[in-house]
Order: structure tokens, then sequence, then C-alpha cells
């Protein structure tokens, strides 16, 4: 199993340590060829505006779609990689983005909080509570009929699959808790098999 953690911007290295801390191979991701190959991909939080510029600048994108489409790439998007998933964003129509997962987010969601926030949550599949941190988050404000909560705060979603398809608003590789890495691994490992 090879995962691939988006690096033209934001916090990949944290994603990259944490996954590899789970014994996984775990390469940093910059050009089109380099998906090929891959069983998952991380898309990290930063700043969604430019990571949706570079990921069309470098071509990534119709990589991405290409390899999801044949059903041999699960995708994990944190706060700005959640924005890059999402079909619809809320007053930037025309920000580029992946658009697979059939959910629309609002950007820097939690008004006077926005900046920074933290909460512990309970989430669908873990044991126990999971200590969220969110930076200048997103929120889910409209989920598709395939789309499953795994985690909400008062204001909404913060956490959602579809299949292959993970997002959250928080940021898990914050931290020395795994298990939500674990759980997109799993994820992962799925639809290696499935493909077999
Ligand atoms: N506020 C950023 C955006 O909308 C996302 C922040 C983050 O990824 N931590 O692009």
């Amino acid at each position: 199993m090879v995962v691939g953690v988006l690096a033209l911007q934001g916090d990949f290295r944290e994603h990259l340590s944490m996954v590899q801390s789970l014994g996984v191979e775990a390469h940093p991701v910059k050009l089109p060829e380099e998906i090929q190959g891959l069983d998952g991909l991380i898309i990290p939080g930063g700043e969604s505006t430019t990571m949706g510029k570079l990921l069309v600048d470098f071509g990534l994108d119709a990589a991405i779609i290409d390899r999801f489409n044949k059903g041999k790439l699960a995708i994990y998007g944190t706060c700005a990689g959640m924005i890059m998933l999402a079909r619809d964003i809320e007053d930037y129509g025309a920000q580029p983005r992946l658009g697979l997962l059939d959910v629309s987010v609002r950007r820097n969601a939690f008004g006077r909080q926005k900046e920074s926030r933290e909460e512990d949550l309970t989430v669908q599949g873990l044991d126990g509570l999971f200590h969220a941190v969110f930076i200048r988050a997103p929120i889910v404000v409209r989920v598709g009929a395939d789309v499953q909560i795994l985690a909400s705060v008062e204001q909404g979603p913060v956490f959602v699959q579809q299949g292959k398809l993970l997002a959250s608003s928080f940021h898990p590789e914050l931290g020395s808790d795994t298990r939500v890495h674990e759980y997109f691994l799993r994820v992962v490992a799925h639809s290696s098999i499935q493909e077999v």
C-alpha cells in the first residue's frame, strides 16, 4: 500500500510523518505522473484558493480525477483539502477544485473563533473522544445522499465519508492521536482489496 501526500502547499510534512509512523510507505506528491501507483492520497490543509490554482497549473487535477474514477485511489482531504474535494464552495463558485465529494462547504465558517478552536469530538467508528484542532476551518453545509457524517459540531458536519473519499474540517495530523489516519488507511486498504 502506497500513500501520497499532496505537497504543493500547506502542512504536508505532518501527514507524511504520521502515515510513516504507522509503518506505511508515504511520499510527497507534486507531479501528475506521481499519482500513478498510489493507493491513497492525502490533501493537506493550507490555503484552498492557492492550492486549487496550483493543482490546475501542475495538471494534477486531471491525474487525480482519472485515477479516482478508475477506482484505484482513496482520498482524504483535511481543511483546505476538504474544500478541494467538495462539489460546491459557498460564495466561491468559480474556485478551482476536484469536486468529487457530494457536499457543499462554507470556508472560514467559525465566525469570531475562526482563527483557531479546539473541541473533543465523538467520531463514528472511533472509541472515545477525538481532540480536534480547527484552523480557519470550513464546515459542511449540504451533504449528498451517499455521504455519511462521521462527526459534527454545533455548526454542522466536520468529518464526512463518501465511499473512498474522506474529508475533515479539522487537522488530525497536529498531535499524536493517529486514529483518524488509521481509519483512512483502512479505507485505502479496503479499496486496494476491491481492486484485486
Ligand atoms: N481557510 C483556509 C481556506 O479556506 C483553510 C484553512 C486550513 O486549511 N487550515 O482555504
